[in-house]
């Protein structure tokens, strides 16, 4: 499992960065990008995104 970010939806707030345990989502140009490799899928971020931008692939 690995999470994703809608770009579309993301407003850059930052939220979901300090919420990853494995240090995998980074801010780039102000959108929210995820590391694939170091992404366990465990969907702390996703809980955090008030734009309900991130989720969760199996
Ligand atoms: S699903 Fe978990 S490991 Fe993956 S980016 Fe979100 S918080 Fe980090
Ligand atoms: S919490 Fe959501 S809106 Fe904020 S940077 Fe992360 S993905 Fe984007």
């Amino acid at each position: 499992m690995r999470a994703i970010v809608d770009e579309s939806l993301c407003s850059g707030c930052e939220s979901c960065v300090g919420l990853c345990p494995t240090e995998a989502m980074i801010i780039r140009n102000r959108i929210a990008k995820i590391m694939v490799p170091f992404c366990k899928g465990c969907g702390y971020c996703v809980h955090g995104c008030g734009e309900e931008a991130i989720r969760v692939l199996e």
